[in-house]
Formats: C-alpha cells, structure tokens, sequence
C-alpha cells in the first residue's frame, strides 16, 4: 500500500480526530497542511469538485472525503472487534474508577481524552444526544455511556474468585474515615477490604483545595486521599472500586453484603459511607443534571472555562466553589435565597474582592429554564421580598446546598437519627454487635477531613476492642 496522503489542518477537529485515529492504530500516513502548501489546497478543491473540504485522504490511489473512523476501518482493514476506547479526561473520578478496573483486570485499552481533541468531545457529545458524559467507553464498536463496572465485567466477561472469603472486617467507602480506618485495622493484623462504589477518595477528592488537614498548609482533595490509600496499601489493605453495596445482613455472627459485583461475607463491617449533595427538587433539575446542572465544581468546573455560570448556596461549600470557578469562569452568579450567608468569615470577606462575581441574596431557586434546543438556559428565582420572578442567563449552574448522610443502604439495619445519621457510642458502634459507623454518615459528624480520619481511628479501636 501506499503511504496515505493526509491533506488537513491542524485546527481542523475532524483531521485531528483521523490523526489520532490513524497514530492510534499504527498507520503511517504523509500530513501535508493545506494552510501551508497552496498546492495540496489546490489538490483538496480538486478531489472534492472545487469544494475545500478537510481532511481529505488518498489512499490506495482513491479519496476518502473527511471520512469517519468506522469507513478508515473498514478501508484499512482496522479490526474494531476486542477493541476498548475509553473518551474520558484525567479529572472524571468515574473515568478513574472504570480505567482502574479495567487496569485491575488486564484489559487494555485506548485512553482518548477529550480535554485534548474537540474532536473527541464532539464524538461523546453525538453518542449522549448532545449530552458531554464521561467516561464514554467503546467495546467492541459498541458504546457505553458511564458504565458501572458490573457492566463492564458482563461485556468483557470478567471471572471472578468463587470462594467467599471471609474478611475480619470490611469497610464500605474509600473516604477519609474508610482509609484511615484500614490503616490502623490493617497494622493490627486483620484482614480488611474497602469496597468502593465509585472512586478512592470520598468527597475530599471533590475539593481543589484543602487548607485545614494538619500537617499541610495546602493540598489538593485527590493528593491527601491518594496519599492515604497509598499508606492503607503498604500494609496490605485491599480497595475494590465500582463495587455497590446493596443490602447489609447480619446473622450467626458473620455479615453478608450484597453488591452488584456478588455477594461478600465480614466478621465485622465499618459504615463510611459518607454524604452526599442535596438537590432543589425544581423543575428540569433531573433532566439538565449533567447537562447544565452539577454539583461539583473541580469535577464539571473546567466545561465551563471563559463561560458564565450560576452557584446556588449561601455555605462554605458554595462560596469555596464559587471562588474556585471565578478564577476561570467568565463570570460566577451566586444565588443565595437567605438574606446573609451562613459561611464563615474567610469566604464572606473575600467575596467583595473579586471583580467577576455577582450576588443575588433572597432569592429563592423556583426552575431551571432550557433553550429552544432543549438545552439549559439559565434559572428562575423568585425575589423572597417582593414576589417578582425574574430570569438569570448562564451557560451552567452549580448547586451547593448541603449533604444528606449515605445512609439509606442501612435505614433497616442500625438506628438512624430522624436526619438518617447512624447512632453510634463512644466506641464508634451502632445498634448492631460487630457493625460500627465513622465519618460524615455518623450522627455528630462535623463533616471535616481531619474529623473523619479521627472517626476512622476510633472505628478500629472498635473493631480491636470487638476481637478482644
Ligand atoms: C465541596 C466540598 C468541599 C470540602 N472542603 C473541605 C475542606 O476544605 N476541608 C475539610 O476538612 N473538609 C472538606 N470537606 C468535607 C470532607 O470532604 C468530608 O468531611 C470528608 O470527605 C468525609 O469523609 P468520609 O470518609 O466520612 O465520607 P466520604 O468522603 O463522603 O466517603 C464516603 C464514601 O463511601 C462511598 N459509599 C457510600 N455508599 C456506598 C455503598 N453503598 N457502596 C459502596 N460505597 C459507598 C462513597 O462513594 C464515598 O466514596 C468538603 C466537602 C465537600 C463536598
């Protein structure tokens, strides 16, 4: 065969999507950039009857006219069977959780990340009707739009080990109580296994920054919780992501949980199952979730780069992530339906100095408002004092007002407080013998970091004190 004639550009997004198809399937190809040689322009309009269309291929003595990858595959006799593409980016903890997996069981695949290739975005973008969600993992030319890893095991037809091991305790969440929990109950020499259903990390893998965790003055959510996962690793704790735990049920002294990835048996089982951010309860809130509406800036924040978004809260959370996204948004609207903020100081008195945010207080959150297309508009408040309703325009909108505990999972298992906190006693036990609970999910929590490791240590001296 001859060597493929590319003509494109490189600011073409369809060139660069067959370029990196191309370079990812082993292809030698000659890229002549028309912005460059008046010739190949010349060639380009020629080939497509005067039109200049990019990229154009000469293959085998034919044209291809900006073909798609399937028809280069079929030309190129690409075999798309047993093939696992990954559109994913590097900060998607879902596209974290799914690489780990396939990783954890030798799988390969083609990480494309669509931060890099609009061409990439585009493709994820025509796959999820419009929709930008990752990770967008194709098999076998077939696409998955954030499959959770049962999925995958059943498309790729991942074994698992029959035998039911039995663990001395098995904690369900990777956050900071679970990892600081497996360190010690892993020092004390039982056997442990965190079974996640996302990624390691909780919710402080959610912030950007943290700047009260005891010995650094500042590091990222990720890094302090990848670093604790690291120290729980070094003696032998196992992590398993993707793995739900569904049902909890305790009897003759062992405890069965039930999970989409079978079912796993415990002597012992530590609740850290955290909390999770509440919602409006509006109209078009559901719908325009992940398409317009999020819930965590360092997650969906960089979408919104140069662009104009809405923060709806008056807590730290929303003030925190609203002064994270003015550093690269346009333009931040905080909506805050109270008449002052309930943040601390250091946020509230920060707010004046930065020129790109807006405040809206006492203005209540009543529908989110989508375009022609269907697409996310903007936001409908009502003035909490003079009843008008008015419209705020934005490209996207981020709602930070407050966390309900993880505890549904266990609503019939352990007492719960009427918040659905889980009750424990000084030892970090529940209601029931050989299960405990630590961290954001426990009644008292103070939702901190540093808090939820302390819980995590208490919860093995729980544990330690259950053995003796
Ligand atoms: C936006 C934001 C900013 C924050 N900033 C700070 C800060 O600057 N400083 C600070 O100290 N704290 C901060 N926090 C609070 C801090 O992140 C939490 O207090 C801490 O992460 C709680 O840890 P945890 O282990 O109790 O729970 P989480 O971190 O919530 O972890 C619980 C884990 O359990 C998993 N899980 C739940 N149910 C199941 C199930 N059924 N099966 C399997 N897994 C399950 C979840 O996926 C999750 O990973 C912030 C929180 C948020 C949301």
């Amino acid at each position: 065969m001859n060597k493929i004639q590319f003509f494109g550009a490189n600011w073409c997004p369809d060139c660069q999507r067959a370029k990196a198809y191309l370079k990812g399937n082993n292809i030698d190809f000659n890229f002549v950039d028309v912005d460059l040689d008046k010739e190949a322009t010349s060639r380009v309009e020629a080939i497509n009857n005067g039109k200049r269309i990019i990229p154009s291929l000469i293959i085998n003595d034919k044209s291809y006219t900006n073909p798609d990858n399937s028809v280069l595959a079929n030309i190129l006799g690409i075999n798309e069977q047993g093939r696992v593409i990954l559109y994913g980016a590097d900060w998607c903890p879902d596209c974290q959780r799914a690489k780990s997996y396939l990783q954890d069981n030798q799988i390969n695949y083609q990480f494309i990340e669509i931060d890099k290739y609009d061409w990439a975005a585009q493709k994820v973008e025509q796959i999820n009707n419009g929709k930008r969600i990752i990770p967008t993992i194709i098999i076998n030319g077939k696409s998955y739009t954030n499959p959770d890893n049962s999925v995958l095991k059943e498309v790729l037809q991942i074994g698992k080990e029959s035998e039911l091991k039995v663990y001395d305790c098995i904690i369900i969440g990777a956050g900071a109580a679970g990892l600081t929990a497996s360190i010690y109950i892993q020092r004390d020499r039982f056997s442990s296994l965190i079974l996640e259903k996302k990624n390691i990390g909780g919710n402080a893998f959610l912030t950007e920054k943290i700047e009260n965790y005891p010995g650094f003055t500042s590091i990222s959510g990720p890094e302090l919780t990848h670093r604790m996962a690291e120290q729980a690793k070094v003696y032998g704790a196992k992590i398993e992501t993707g793995v739900v735990v569904k049902s909890i049920e305790a009897k003759n002294n062992l405890i069965d949980l039930q999970t989409n990835m079978g079912v796993y048996r415990s002597k012992t089982v530590l609740l850290a199952l955290g909390s999770t951010y509440r919602r409006l309860g509006i109209p078009n809130e559901e719908d325009l979730i992940g398409a317009g509406v999020h819930f965590c800036a360092t997650c969906d924040g960089p979408f919104y780069r140069d662009r104009e978004v809405i923060v709806i809260g008056g807590g730290n959370s929303a003030l925190e992530e609203g002064i994270f996204l003015s550093k690269f948004c346009k333009k931040v609207i905080i909506v805050n339906q109270d008449e002052t903020f309930t943040a601390s100081k250091t946020y509230v008195e920060k707010l004046p100095s930065i020129k790109n945010i807006e405040i809206h207080m006492n203005k209540e959150s009543i529908e989110f408002t989508k375009n022609k297309s269907g697409n996310f508009r903007g936001l409908k408040v009502k003035d909490q004092k003079n009843k008008e309703e008015s419209e705020l325009l934005a490209d996207g909108a981020f709602i930070f007002i407050g966390l309900l505990p993880n505890t549904d999972l266990v609503k019939d298992v352990v007492a719960l407080n009427k918040r659905g906190f889980i009750k424990t006693n000084g030892l970090a036990e529940t209601s029931v013998k050989g299960i405990f609970a630590a961290g954001d999910c426990r009644e008292g929590a103070i939702a901190q970091v540093a808090a939820a490791t302390g819980e995590g240590v208490l919860a093995s001296y729980g544990v330690r004190n259950y053995f003796k």
